[in-house]
């Protein structure tokens, strides 16, 4: 029997101001909707060499090996652990929040030897303790997460490549919030490995992986004694598809490549400055609204990050209540806490195409509804208000 009454979805039109997706131009959406063509079709060579040549101006690189990795941020991170270690290679991972434990968590299963470097979820890593733990251990690598997007924590990264150099190990940083949303110097930070995800401060829909690799890490990767143990993710192999030789590995997806050739043109068009500070900008005014409004934020100020505003949920407040008024009555998405941050937070997302004045100032109006509607006393009108002044310059 086959079902001929399955109807055509008609998915809803959102803002997403949750960690991920985001918004995505229409640009985008419509360059996936461009005609497929076959992966070794010269057409698509051309499409992969210039997403690589765009990557690497987005991650402030020159490193030969940078392309997207088929699948999620979450395959970057598992391409960039399973390529780098082996068999019993010590590793320091850098626990703050559920990304760090989600690396060291794949570390393990690559048969790392791991040493959680472990702080309180919305702490950040000090570069003396940083200093400390690699004297002691030695590690091969140490992985650390930028834009903690669990806790809303940016991890300061200038000092820490020389501290791993130092010692003779290599840097690992998730970068998949930070991209797109806040400077990344891949070169100027030394970093070795990094890896992002298209569906946040790129504003392309989840589906690729941005990758980049130092010439440290590509050595270390060459003088490997064992087999990366996934094949799928295996970068000798990979490279070897994105690189010169065009030799099958697997099928790239074709249309998801249009969709962040046609993103990373949008980042370049923007200008990383200007796309940084706007993000900025806007997260100014939404910390200043959600200030008037007598609602906190979870981390300490100076260590915020902008495309992801972590708070606390305001006393008498329904957390799931709040979220599916947002979602159902103004068609706004945003996240609740992750990890031992569940129930407390709210994750307010101001990511790529996302952040723009028009949602700060929405999503102010509707919240403030929201809390009234739950007897929350707000003043009113005084989260607009506040981010209205803020973009004046008040
Ligand atoms: C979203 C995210 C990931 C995982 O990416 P997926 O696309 O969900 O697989 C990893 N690290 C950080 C910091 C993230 O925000």
């Amino acid at each position: 029997m086959t079902d001929r009454t399955v109807q055509p979805i008609n998915p809803p039109r959102r803002i997403l101001m949750g960690p991920g997706p985001s918004d995505t131009h229409h640009r985008v959406l419509q360059m996936l909707g461009a005609p497929t063509v076959g992966h070794l079709d010269p057409y698509f060579l051309t499409v992969m060499n210039e997403v690589q040549s765009m990557l690497r101006q987005v991650f402030q690189t020159t490193n030969e090996m940078t392309l997207a990795v088929s699948g999620t941020g979450s395959a970057g991170m598992e391409t960039c652990v399973v390529n780098l270690i082996e068999p019993g290679d010590k590793m320091i991972v850098c626990v703050n929040g559920v990304f760090g434990g989600r690396m060291a968590d794949v570390a393990e299963r690559a048969g790392a030897q791991v040493i959680k470097l472990e702080r309180p979820f919305g702490e950040v890593f000090s570069a003396e303790e940083i200093a400390a733990a690699v004297k002691q251990h030695s590690p091969k690598v140490l992985g650390i997460v930028h834009a903690e997007t669990s806790t809303g924590a940016l991890q300061p990264l200038e000092e820490i490549s020389k501290i791993v150099h130092a010692a003779g190990g290599l840097l690992l940083v998730d970068c998949v919030t930070s991209l797109g949303g806040v400077p990344v110097k891949i070169d100027d930070w030394q970093v070795d490995a990094a890896y992002s995800g298209t569906q946040k401060c790129l504003s392309c829909p989840p589906g690729l992986a941005p990758v980049t690799f130092s010439a440290r890490a590509v050595e270390a990767i060459e003088k490997r004694k064992t087999k990366v143990q996934s094949w799928y993710l295996d970068m000798s192999m990979v490279r070897n598809y994105w690189g010169q030789s065009r030799a099958y590995h697997h099928t790239a997806p074709i249309n998801m490549n249009y969709g962040l050739h046609e993103a990373l043109r949008l980042v370049l068009e923007e200008g990383l400055e200007a796309r940084h500070a706007r993000h900025h900008r806007n997260h100014l005014a939404l910390k200043a609204g959600l200030k008037a409004m007598g609602i906190q934020y979870a981390v300490a100020e100076g260590h915020q990050l902008p495309m992801l505003n972590a708070v606390l949920i305001p006393a008498g407040a329904d957390d799931a209540a709040v979220r599916s008024q947002l979602l159902n009555e103004f068609g706004i998405e945003i996240g609740g806490g992750l990890g031992p941050m569940k129930g407390k937070t709210w994750r307010i997302g101001l990511m790529g195409e996302t952040s723009q004045p028009r949602n700060v100032l929405v999503f102010l109006a509707a919240l403030e509804k929201c809390l009234v509607d739950q007897k929350i006393a707000v003043p009113a009108g005084a989260g607009v208000a506040a981010a209205n002044a803020c973009y004046r310059g008040a």
